[in-house]
């Protein structure tokens, strides 16, 4: 029997209703920006497996690093105790974060990186003597699929269920630069009639949503605003995080800086499951006391694991290096040309890039998970291209070490889309 056979007898999928989509491929080796299946046939990962293994699949510079650290420390508890592999990562995070993140709270994956920061947002004021139940997050956001992050989330199938479960949440449109000022009356009006604790948001980019790119000014003028309610800035930049927007985090292209801001996926190069929940020394010390309820306790057990610590160090050297901020460059342009090859074509209604993340929009009407979106995946896939449309937006976010090659099989796949889409009107 094969994998994808075997697969079937006891596995439930991630976001896969199984009676309609009983296929799962089996995938065997995965190295750069290439993986490939039972069958030995081989895929360019065009999303970076979600934007985790940036810098390519078990890249020999972060596999040697963790093999190493294997053989020296592989996981004490991070009460009470700490270790270099921690204590490195913290020192080299606070170097880069943008100005303002004083203090590193671990934990395991990107939902929890914004419990984390919801939690700690509701206790801040609350250990102030002020309590406020209400946080503001944008319509279309994605922040995970635990129950805080679900309900800071936008309202979708995923989470539609559990919507009587909710936190206090209030949301409002992203500011796309024509409705800005109507955004921020409606963000005013939130502040001044209910007791808001956060703003949480992903920065420039709202990944899930189809990598919808919005307004930086329009998002500055919010959190302005809400810091004068005495409202903490939540950026989540779990997927944004890692050089993908073009600069190290998305919030270094604002000019106000946030908060908190968490951070996951590309955090750890795609090798291990890790976050971190960043924050200002105002957040922290508000939790500082002599008063011992006055702590954070929240942990989960792995927290700061050694091995995940230290892939995190072996990417963040490689995100630094002279070599990958020239492929940052180097795809940056790529996608450049490519917009010029393909913007005017028939059957695209738009295009939009920032950093090495594109994307553009079909110009058919689709449903999320419906027949046209699975044929898109089930013809990419034939061409050996790993791309997941997201409703009728398909793009790209692959590993910085694409080569020219790899990348004109993600180019030239969706070429061939656009030959056969169905021309609206
Ligand atoms: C993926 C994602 C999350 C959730 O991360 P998980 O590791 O899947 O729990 C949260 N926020 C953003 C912006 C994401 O893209």
């Amino acid at each position: 029997m094969t994998i994808s056979e075997r697969d079937k007898n006891y596995l439930w999928h991630p976001l896969t209703q199984h009676k309609t989509h009983p296929e799962n491929l089996a995938i065997t080796t995965a190295s750069g920006a290439v993986f490939t299946d039972e069958h030995g046939k081989q895929y360019v990962d065009g999303i970076a497996s979600w934007y985790t293994c940036m810098y390519g699949h078990c890249n020999p510079y972060i596999t040697k690093k963790l093999q190493d650290q294997l053989n020296v420390l592989d996981h004490v508890i991070f009460s009470g105790l700490t270790h270099e592999p921690a204590v490195r990562l913290s020192e080299m995070l606070i170097g880069i974060l943008p100005e303002g993140q004083e203090k590193l709270f671990f934990s395991d994956n990107g939902s929890t990186a914004v419990e984390v920061a919801i939690k700690m947002s509701l206790q801040y004021h609350f250990n102030q003597s002020s309590k406020r139940n209400t946080i503001i997050a944008f319509e279309d956001g994605f922040h995970g699929d635990t129950f805080g992050a679900m309900s800071v989330s936008g309202l979708s199938v995923y989470n539609g269920p559990f919507e009587d479960f909710f936190l206090n949440v209030k949301r409002i449109p992203v500011p796309d630069g024509t409705n800005n000022k109507e955004v921020l009356a409606k963000f005013r009006s939130l502040l001044e009639t209910e007791a808001v604790a956060s703003f949480i948001f992903e920065p420039l980019v709202q990944g899930a949503a189809g990598m919808k790119m919005y307004d930086a000014e329009g998002l500055e003028a919010l959190m302005v605003l809400a810091r004068e309610f005495g409202v903490l800035n939540i950026a989540d930049e779990v997927m944004t995080g890692f050089g993908k927007t073009g600069t190290l985090f998305a919030t270094d292209q604002l000019q106000v800086k946030p908060d908190m801001i968490c951070l996951s996926k590309a955090l750890t190069a795609g090798m291990l499951p890790m976050a971190v929940t960043s924050c200002s020394s105002d957040v922290y010390q508000a939790f500082y006391s002599r008063d011992l309820g006055k702590g954070f306790f929240h942990g989960h057990t792995y927290t700061a694991n050694p091995l995940a610590c230290t892939a995190a160090i072996a990417g963040i050297e490689l995100l630094l290096s002279e070599e990958f901020q020239g492929h940052i460059q180097r795809i940056k342009s790529m996608h450049l040309d490519f917009d010029k090859r393909i913007k005017n074509l028939p059957g695209v209604r738009a295009t939009r890039q920032l950093g090495v993340i594109y994307a553009l929009d079909l110009d058919v009407e689709m449903e999320r998970y419906g027949d046209l979106r699975q044929n898109l995946y089930n013809y990419f896939m034939s061409r050996g291209a790993f791309l997941r449309p997201l409703g009728n937006t398909i793009y790209i976010l692959a590993p910085y070490t694409t080569t020219k090659a790899q990348m004109e099989v993600l180019y030239t796949a969706i070429e061939g889309v656009l030959e056969k889409v169905p021309v609206a009107g």
